[in-house]
């Protein structure tokens, strides 16, 4: 019999999100089987041989949006994950002389090489971004409320549920409101324009909100991705990204089948499902 024909949940696709799906389901008592097409699990996040004897991570390539909690509690750590920091972010050759190097500490002082007023308004930039990022890092662990299965009964404490989610975003000063329905909507080349006159620090901030995206930086919605290149952490540090020593495969392939943690009745198999 199929690993499939017995699981009580089968999940299509062995990325870092199936697998992290697969291991709570696994942890609460349910069978699972994850299907996975390509001969390696992790999807983009996976270490591969691009030249005979030489590996790197071939798609993602570094971290900050792997929660602690799934860190800690698929024991990562003690699995061997090791992240380290990124001590400069982006670096934007410009021509044979001029350049953009962000990182922590230094992108001010980068930014005001192209304009004075651009890098005196980029703590308050920051700031801005950060309020509408606490929201999200408060909502990010929360099951969203669902109205929609089970009579009134179930349906009642789950509004109560949203009630508290519209609660938190009440408590915002209407700046941050306004802010945070710009970055939800908005291009991230127009909430860009809105605050800085200088094309490299333009491009820098947009670079974040295309990267693995592919769309324009004026793609309605891409405003969103630049709260995501925030709102993470590395280390317990937050707005910090790293690299996965090893490769981002060191996050999916303590998973690799054929050896599971025994403690979970978590499957493996690499079949193309058809429908
Ligand atoms: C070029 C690029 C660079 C990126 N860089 C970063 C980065 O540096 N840091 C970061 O945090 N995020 C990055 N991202 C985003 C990140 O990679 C994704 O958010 C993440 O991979 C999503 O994980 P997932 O498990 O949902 O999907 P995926 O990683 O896409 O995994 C899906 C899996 O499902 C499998 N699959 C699909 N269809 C089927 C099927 N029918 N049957 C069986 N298996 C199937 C695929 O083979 C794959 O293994 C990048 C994305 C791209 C495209």
């Amino acid at each position: 019999m199929r690993d499939q024909d017995q699981a009580d949940v089968v999940i299509l696709g062995g990325g870092h999100n199936g697998l992290t799906c697969a291991f709570y389901l696994a942890r609460a008592g349910l069978k699972v089987t994850v299907l996975e097409r390509r001969g390696v699990v992790g999807g983009a996040a996976v270490t591969e041989e691009f030249h005979p004897g030489f590996r790197n991570s071939t798609a993602s390539y570094t971290v900050s949006l792997l929660n602690p909690k799934i860190i800690a509690d698929m024991d990562l750590a003690g699995r061997g994950l090791r992240v380290v920091e990124r001590k400069v972010g982006n670096f934007l050759p410009l021509d044979d002389s001029s350049y953009l190097l962000a990182g922590e500490g230094r992108t001010q002082a980068e930014a005001a090489k192209f304009s004075a007023r651009d890098a005196e308004r980029l703590p308050a930039y920051e700031r801005r971004l950060e309020a509408v990022a606490d929201v999200l890092r408060a909502l990010i662990l929360t099951t969203p409320p669902n109205v929609v299965e089970g009579g009134w009964a179930a349906v009642i404490p789950e509004m109560l549920k949203a009630a508290s989610v519209g609660r938190r975003m009440a408590g915002l000063d209407t700046t941050a409101r306004r802010d945070l329905l710009d970055l939800f909507t908005k291009s991230a080349g127009d909430w860009l324009d809105g605050w800085f006159e200088s094309d490299p620090v333009k491009a820098l901030f947009g670079f974040d909100s295309v990267v693995g995206n592919y769309a324009s930086p004026y793609t309605p919605g891409s405003a969103y991705v630049l709260l995501h290149h925030i709102f993470g952490e590395v280390n317990g540090k937050r707005g910090v990204w790293g690299h996965a020593i090893g490769g981002m495969g060191a996050i999916t392939q303590p998973w690799r089948p054929p050896a599971p943690n025994r403690a979970w009745t978590f499957a493996w198999t690499a079949r193309w499902p058809r429908f």
